[in-house]
């Protein structure tokens, strides 16, 4: 049975000219909307008292289960003002379907996709006044889920709570997409064989912090993972999944090994790049032809993506003692991020049925 949302208005709504000024220079989840939306979970009722209410903080017993043992997950997707000024999302189904999984791993009760979706369009719709119009920009939706039960046994938490907040966000790549630079971590892993690394789980940010540390320590802006194994073969960043172009044109992504997160955006890449002409392989990718194949030219362009950024090119990859410097013009990711884009912001025929109008 699908839940109810009680709808209950905050008495302070921001003036028009706090939310202008807001979505002037949002950054990214910096500043958040009127409302969220939270439901609770309990082994004996199942899912109920679902609300949308005031944003404001949450009340945590110190003993509640999160704070210790980290059964969290979440997800990231993005409402979108179309060009006849009504508002879209980009796949959440797909994002739905995704929260069920990472709850399964992590023995957290699924939400139904319908009840994730119809969270998400019944605070856009009461807080539409924060989806920004001007190009490139966002409402960045956060959907979240807990273990709230109190006590410190250690066991699947027999309450949880579920939560949406919503965050104005604007382009990642404040002026234009500069390429970035990505650290190879040798020293640290991100998920193995057996892990939850195919979760979106809060745990797996918490493990790569250390590893995004060393990356900045040595003038990067982001980590690159190898498998937990034989640390030979690439999987992804801490976020972002991450493809490589050859010379004639293939777009290649690590296949799916269980230890990488399956991207939406990913996924996305995939089906249109084949539509663009482009040959595309899922396979493993050993770093040492990442590294060689900049070198002779085998490969011509890397890049990462993911919801937040979309398409970010990787100019260059260093390691300890080492760096190799990728060709500055990066015409596939520039086209694969342009058709993408403009599919989300209405510009390019949705010949997938990707955007869910908000009703
Ligand atoms: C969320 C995430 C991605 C990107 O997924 P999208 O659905 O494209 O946003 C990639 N890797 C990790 C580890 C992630 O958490």
């Amino acid at each position: 049975m699908a839940l109810d949302f009680a709808l209950e208005r905050t008495s302070t709504p921001a003036g028009d000219d706090r939310i202008a000024e807001a979505l002037a220079a949002p950054g990214f989840g910096r500043v958040f909307t009127d409302h969220m939306v939270t439901a609770v979970w309990t082994a004996d009722g199942g899912w109920g008292d679902a609300r949308v209410r005031p944003y404001g903080p949450l009340s945590l017993d110190p003993a509640t289960h999160v704070f210790h043992y980290a059964q969290a997950i979440f997800e990231g997707f993005k409402a979108y003002r179309q060009p006849d000024g009504t508002i879209a999302t980009f796949r959440p189904e797909a994002n739905g379907a995704r929260f069920v999984r990472s709850a399964q791993r992590m023995a957290l009760p699924a939400l139904e996709v319908e009840d994730f979706v119809t969270a998400a369009d019944t605070l856009i719709r009461l807080d539409e006044r924060w989806v920004p119009t001007a190009p490139d920009a966002s409402l960045y939706l956060r959907p979240f889920m807990m273990a709230t039960e109190v006590g410190l046994g250690v066991r699947p938490a027999r309450e949880v709570t579920f939560v949406l907040i919503a965050s104005p966000s604007a382009s990642y790549f404040s002026g234009g997409a500069k390429p970035v630079t990505i650290w190879l971590s040798e020293d640290y892993t991100r998920a193995g064989a057996g892990g939850t690394g195919a979760a979106k789980c809060a745990g797996n940010y918490a493990a790569s912090l250390v590893a995004q540390q060393e990356a900045i320590a040595n003038g990067c802006d982001q980590v690159v993972f190898l498998d937990a194994t034989e640390r030979r073969w690439v999987e992804e960043l801490g976020g972002m999944n991450i493809f490589f172009v050859l010379d004639d044109g293939t777009l290649v992504t690590p296949e799916l090994t269980g230890s990488i997160l399956e991207g939406v955006t990913r996924d996305s890449i995939l089906t249109l790049a084949k539509e663009l002409g482009h040959e595309v392989e899922e396979r493993r990718v050993d770093v040492d032809e990442w590294r060689k194949g900049i070198e002779t030219g085998r490969i011509t362009e890397t890049f990462a993506c993911g919801t937040a950024a979309v398409v970010a090119s990787i100019g260059a990859l260093r390691w300890h003692g080492g760096e190799a410097t990728a060709p500055a013009a990066t015409p596939v990711a520039d086209e694969i991020r342009d058709t993408l884009v403009g599919i989300q912001q209405g510009r390019v025929p949705d010949s997938h049925g990707w955007m869910h109008p908000v009703p």
